[in-house]
């Protein structure tokens, strides 16, 4: 599951610190799981209430495809396409990236991907 990561000196320099985001968001991801897991969540930061089995179900889910959203990143970072839209092959606006390094999906995309509803699970839950 770990995404084969480039040097830092073959990486353009303004992917560095996307990977450095996305691999400290990837360790968060896999603290919280276990933490999960271990029944050690009472009330989780994006509102989720544990305690309950459906809802740490339902929050595993959700850390599990931020998770795997997360190594595609890596990979794509790794094989130069990161930034580009899974869609529509376009360039995903920096800005965007900012706020989500994970994005695959350009806005005009994710918000057809969320109409037809496939996506879902995909959407990151907190932006
Ligand atoms: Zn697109």
């Amino acid at each position: 599951m770990v995404a084969v990561l480039k040097p830092q000196s073959e990486l353009r320099p303004e992917h560095e610190d996307i990977q450095a985001r996305l691999l400290q968001e990837r360790e968060t991801v896999i603290a919280r799981i276990d933490a999960v897991s271990q029944h050690d969540i009472v009330i989780d930061s994006d509102g989720v209430p544990a305690g309950d089995f459906e809802s740490e179900n339902a929050l595993v889910a959700m850390l599990d495809s931020r998770l795997s959203e997360i190594d595609r990143a890596l990979g794509r970072l790794a094989d130069g396409s990161y930034g580009r839209c899974e869609g529509c092959s376009n360039t995903i606006p920096p800005r965007r990236l900012e706020a989500l390094p994970f994005a695959t999906l350009c806005v005009q995309c994710q918000s057809v991907a969320d109409k037809r509803g496939k996506m879902a699970l995909l959407r990151p839950a907190r932006f």
